[in-house]
C-alpha cells in the first residue's frame, strides 16, 4: 500500500493518492485548492488510473477541485452526512478562506456510509462515521496494511475544530473516543493537515488535552 501525500491550497490541505502499487488504480482523497497538476503528476508517474475521488468530508478545503475530477469523468464519492457541501461548496470562513468565486459543485457517484468497504485492488478501506468536525466526517482505515486516513478528526498534534456550522464538540469526543479504541496502536494517521505518517498511539495524548 502506497499514500503519497501534498499540501495545498489557503489553509495548508493535504491531498493523497492512495494505491495499492504502481500500475494499477489509485483513490484521490481530498483535492484541494491547487492540487490537480500534482495529483496528475502523481498518477502519471506511477502508471496510476483514479479510479475516483474521495471526501473525507465536505468541508471546503477538501473538495474544492472535485469539479475538475467529476469534469473528467471520475466519480467522486463521499460519506452520508455533508452531501449539502458536496453539491455547493461553501466557504463559510471568510477569516480562512476569503471570498473566493463560487465552486462547483458535484453529485456524488456513490455516497457511503458507516461499515462500508471501499476496494481497490486488494486493498479495503473500511469507512468509519466519525462526526464533531463535521456532520459527514468519515474515516477510510486500511487495516491489514496499518493505514487510516482520517480527515480533520485528528491531526498529528491536535484535533479538528469544531466551532464550524454543523460542528458538534459532543460528536468529536465520542468520535475520538472512537478511534482510540478501535484503531490499533501502531496505526499510522494520514489527517487533513499537517504531519502524516505517525502513529495514532503518538497522536493519542496530544489529542487529549483538547478532550
Ligand atoms: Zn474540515
Amino acid at each position: 500500500m502506497v499514500i503519497k501525500g501534498g499540501t495545498f491550497g489557503p489553509v495548508a490541505t493535504n491531498t493523497y493518492v492512495v494505491f495499492e502499487e504502481p500500475g494499477g488504480e489509485a483513490l484521490v482523497i481530498d483535492p484541494a485548492a491547487g492540487s490537480e497538476k500534482w495529483v496528475l503528476h502523481t498518477l502519471e508517474s506511477n502508471g496510476l488510473t483514479p479510479a475516483a475521488v474521495l471526501a473525507t468530508h465536505g468541508h471546503w478545503d477538501h473538495v474544492v477541485e472535485c469539479h475538475l475530477w467529476d469534469a473528467r469523468g471520475v466519480p467522486v464519492w463521499a460519506g452520508t452526512g455533508d452531501e449539502d457541501w458536496m453539491r455547493a461548496p461553501a466557504p463559510f470562513n471568510p477569516a480562512l478562506f476569503g471570498n473566493p468565486p463560487p465552486t462547483p459543485g458535484v453529485e456524488l457517484a456513490r455516497v457511503l456510509h458507516e461499515g462500508d468497504v471501499v476496494e481497490l485492488g486488494a486493498l479495503r478501506l473500511r469507512m468509519m462515521h466519525t462526526p464533531g468536525h463535521s456532520p459527514g466526517c468519515y474515516v477510510a482505515w486500511e487495516e491489514t496494511h496499518g493505514e487510516a486516513i482520517v480527515g480533520d478528526l485528528v491531526f498529528a498534534q491536535g484535533i479538528g475544530r469544531t466551532d464550524f456550522p454543523g460542528s458538534s464538540h459532543h460528536h468529536m469526543l465520542r468520535s475520538l473516543q472512537r478511534v482510540f479504541d478501535e484503531l490499533p496502536k501502531q496505526t499510522r494517521i494520514y489527517p487533513g493537515h499537517g504531519p502524516w505518517g505517525v502513529t495514532i498511539e503518538d497522536a493519542e495524548p496530544w489529542a487529549r488535552m483538547f478532550m
